[in-house]
């Protein structure tokens, strides 16, 4: 691989029902600045069904470019076909640094991708920028439940790729006069090499707002008892149009699903307000959690590690506190 042939910073972007999700907005913009520090192009890569309508809003966000795979065979997120088209493209393209949203979509595809390419990947990343010496990808993440920030970079292989927790890097506001350019690119994939079909898609009924886009959460542990508890902050979190969370231990005992789970084997949010109730504060749940802007813990015992790591804490037994800040806001 000759690495002087790489130019050019590309965004995975994401979209749902219609829209390109909130966290490949904001890598456009973190991408944006990288691409103006190293002087190169800034390129979005949509993939879907029926897609190409979006790749204006890329552009208004500041994409130069947007190259679009749009075809049947992407109508369902699969892995392989993904796969296939962002190889393709890198393969046709070369770009020298490529992000991904910190979601469930961008981590199962970046780590995919890096293995076929057999290039870098650091997961996870809060913090981006490029040296401006080498012109490498300096991507950080906290690191040793939190206690360092480690900084990696991917001086050999190519692209250099990351993925980007939500909520970390600033989108641009949208200047739906920029121009760019949109590359219809062909498809060539035929649903024979996919080894994976989609049979059915089950909705279940998930929350208003996903947690790792959430402003507010209400996060409820095993200091809640059971399911009743969660009825409790889950009334309290509606009032103040709050999302809700979980500690692990609440999960695994069934009060409350499993994609409610914040930490380091659950979802990694950063709302601008977390509510820890009946939360102990183990560190496998601070990491997934550390970095919400303001932290306002419950717990009944003055000890619990959790008021190390809050801005705020009450002592005392949430069943009688939640209702009490339950009935104040309803009456605000
Ligand atoms: P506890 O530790 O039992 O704490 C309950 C707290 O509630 C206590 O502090 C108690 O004082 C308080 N309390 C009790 N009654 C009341 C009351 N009436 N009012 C107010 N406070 C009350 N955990 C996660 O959360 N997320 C993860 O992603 C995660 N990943 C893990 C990965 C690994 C590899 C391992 C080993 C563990 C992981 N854990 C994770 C588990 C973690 O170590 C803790 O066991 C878990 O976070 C504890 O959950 P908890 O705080 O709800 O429960």
């Amino acid at each position: 691989m000759n690495i002087e042939d790489y130019h050019g910073v590309w965004v995975f972007l994401e979209h749902k029902s219609g829209s390109i999700v909130p966290v490949s907005l904001e890598l456009l913009g973190a991408g944006r600045r990288l691409a103006d520090k190293r002087g190169v192009s800034l390129a979005g890569i949509l993939i879907g069904d029926g897609v190409k309508p979006l790749a204006e809003h890329a552009i208004a966000y500041g994409a130069d470019c947007v190259y679009v795979y749009d075809a049947p065979i992407f109508k369902y997120y699969r892995t392989e076909s993904y796969m296939k088209a962002i190889i393709a493209g890198c393969q046709k393209y070369k770009p020298e640094i490529f992000l991904y949203g910190g979601t469930s979509t961008g981590k199962d595809l970046a780590s995919a991708v890096a293995t076929d390419l057999a290039t870098g990947l650091t997961a996870d990343t809060t913090m981006l920028d490029v040296d401006a010496e080498t012109g490498l990808l300096e991507a950080s993440r906290p690191a040793f439940g939190g206690n360092i920030m480690a900084t990696i970079l991917c001086k050999k292989d190519r692209p250099q790729m990351a993925t980007v927790r939500p909520k970390v890097v600033k989108a641009l506001e949208p200047d739906y006069s920029r121009a760019g350019e949109i590359m219809e690119e062909p498809v060539e994939l035929r649903e024979e090499e996919i080894r994976t079909k989609v049979l059915d898609i089950v909705r279940f009924a998930v929350q208003r707002i996903r947690l790792d886009e959430a402003d507010i959460i209400v996060a409820g542990g095993k200091g809640l008892g059971g399911k009743a508890g969660f009825e409790m902050i889950r009334e309290f979190a509606n009032t103040i149009g709050a999302s809700v969370g979980a500690s692990r231990d609440a999960v695994e005992a069934g009060w409350i699903e499993h994609h409610a789970q914040v930490g380091q084997t659950g979802v990694t949010v950063t709302p601008k307000i977390y509510f820890a109730i009946g939360i102990s504060g183990a560190i496998q749940h601070l990491v997934g959690m550390q970095n919400s802007g303001l932290i306002i813990a419950i717990n009944q015992d003055p000890n619990a590690s959790i008021f190390q790591a809050c801005h705020y804490g009450i002592v005392g037994d949430a069943f009688q506190i939640v209702p009490l800040l339950t009935q104040a806001f309803q009456q605000a």
